[in-house]
């Protein structure tokens, strides 16, 4: 794994962030409005190193025990990498997750609020927290629902001391994700919340014409996966 003197280039995250660009300035925002989370999930570090010597430096993974064991690796090449977590967290692995992530776009319930609040005091580690809405409602997803939204952001910041660096949604599969992301960030503007990280694969120009700040971009870059979600 070294590192060239040229910039090597990866042609779909070109592409994509080509398209970040002209999407964000069709919007009336700035070419470089939006951060895009490249989503390693799944894939090896084989699969990663391309991306990483294109220079791509956020990354995102679903699984705690997944990323600690790709990221200090690839970290001892590329000690910029970002790695943010965008999948489910049990309290149990807060503090696993406080230690290895940059972000954690899954903070769903008050209870792990609580708990990563206890571990970033501890570790004297600050990861950008983006708080999960389940705008759809949907049952088998996080998040809190909608009418709880201003609830938990007010419980977070004020009992609990965090600071929220944004609100994080996954829309429903078969719906137009426009409305969840116009929820999404009408929540947000009510509480002061910049961050809105929102669109994959298949809707990234949406949400970025509807203000996400973050994009979760994984398929469109390193193509189809073929182990879990
Ligand atoms: C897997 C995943 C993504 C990326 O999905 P793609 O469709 O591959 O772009 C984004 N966000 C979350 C929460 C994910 O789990």
């Amino acid at each position: 794994m070294s590192t060239t003197p040229d910039p090597s280039t990866h042609g779909p995250l070109e592409a994509i962030r080509t398209r970040i660009k002209s999407v964000a300035v069709d919007a009336g925002r700035a070419p470089d409005a939006v951060t895009l989370v490249a989503v390693s999930k799944t894939f090896p570090v084989e699969a990663i190193v391309p991306v990483l010597e294109a220079g791509q430096r956020i990354f995102g993974e679903n699984r705690v025990q997944e990323a600690h064991e790709k990221w200090p690796t690839l970290r001892e090449t590329f000690p910029d990498a970002h790695v943010h977590l965008i999948g489910p967290l049990q309290t149990n692995k807060a503090k696993d997750a406080v230690a290895l992530f940059d972000a954690i776009h899954s903070v769903d319930r008050i209870k792990l609020a609580r708990v990563l609040a206890r571990e970033i005091e501890a570790q004297g580690r600050h990861p950008d927290l983006f708080l999960q809405i389940n705008t759809g409602r949907e049952p088998q997803k996080s998040g809190a629902l909608p009418e709880d939204a201003d609830g938990f952001i007010a419980t977070c910041r004020d009992e609990i001391g965090l600071h929220i660096a944004g609100l994080m949604c996954i829309p429903p599969a078969n719906e137009d994700p426009a409305p969840h992301f116009d929820l999404l960030a009408d929540i947000a503007q009510r509480n002061a919340i910049e961050g809105l990280s929102m669109g994959m694969s298949a809707d990234y120009h949406t949400a970025i014409a509807h203000g996400a700040t973050h994009v979760r971009v994984g398929s469109a870059i390193f193509g189809i996966r073929t182990q879990h979600p």
